[in-house]
């Protein structure tokens, strides 16, 4: 059996100095693809050198959030044409990051409505980043959806999903999947009990590497192969056997970014 870890920074520093051994680890954990989220336009090259390098990697293209304070037209330009770079199989991560700095908050919804736009006409998942922002990610993806001729060409992943019952069912609403990683391991971390009424089939797992390695390496550089843990845990969650897990979500992962080999 298979997983896809559909989120991780692998192109960040905290790799550079051992990346074969990350990438020899994941392919003995089974992760046979690893999405990359971009979060400036250097990070985007730099996961796109990656592709070359290595098999089964994928890139999505975006300004993070916390970038956008002073993003150009041009750089929004470049976004767009990344994303017709073949292996760039998402527009993400974008979204919005109310924890921070709040002098921005107008950039970021006004990124946030550009990228939505631009994963509808490219036709690519939209994957969100989400801190302390629900309400204003809902309605504004309501609106976005609103807009357009074919709704279900606005769809994509909250990643490193979290939050209250009822912001899980107006992501179901949505049409969303919704992004589980390490956080789901946490203990008092309240996701369990939030993901309750979602269905496997909008669930896909991830790392967020270097981020947020689940228990027992809490606090320790997580890498892609730590995805492993991420299923063992929403098996146990959802009472499953681990193999219908993996099967389910990496056939999820596969459809929603349409992964090639
Ligand atoms: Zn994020
Ligand atoms: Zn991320």
């Amino acid at each position: 059996m298979m997983l896809v870890d559909t989120h991780a920074h692998i192109y960040l520093d905290q790799f550079k100095d051992d990346l074969d051994d990350v990438i020899t680890r994941a392919r003995e954990a089974s992760v046979r693809n690893i999405i990359m989220p971009a979060i400036d336009l250097d990070s985007i090259r730099q996961a796109l050198e990656l592709c070359d390098r290595y098999e089964g990697l994928f890139v999505m293209a975006a300004l993070h959030p916390s970038e956008t304070r002073d993003a150009a037209n041009a750089d929004f330009d470049a976004v767009n044409d990344f994303c017709d770079n073949p292996r760039v199989v998402a527009v993400g991560e974008t979204g919005l990051d109310y924890h921070w700095d709040r002098s921005f908050d107008e950039r970021q919804r006004e990124s946030l409505r550009r990228h939505a736009r631009m994963a509808a006409e490219k036709d690519l998942p939209l994957v969100l980043h989400n801190r302390e922002a629900s309400e204003d990610l809902v309605s504004i993806l309501r609106e976005e959806k609103g807009r357009l001729q074919e709704p279900e060409r606005l769809r994509g992943v909250f990643h490193c999903f979290g939050g209250t019952p009822d912001f899980a069912s107006s992501v179901m609403d949505l049409g969303f999947h919704v992004g589980l990683g390490g956080t789901l391991t946490f203990k008092n971390g309240g996701v369990p009990d939030a993901i309750a009424r979602i269905p496997m089939e909008r669930i896909v797992l991830e790392t967020d590497a270097p981020f947020l390695s689940p228990v027992p390496f809490r606090g320790k550089r997580n890498e892609p192969a730590r995805v492993r843990l991420v299923a063992e845990k929403l098996a146990e969650v959802r009472q499953l056997p681990l193999e219908e897990v993996e099967r389910i979500t990496t056939g999820n992962a596969i459809k929603l970014f349409g992964l090639g080999e």
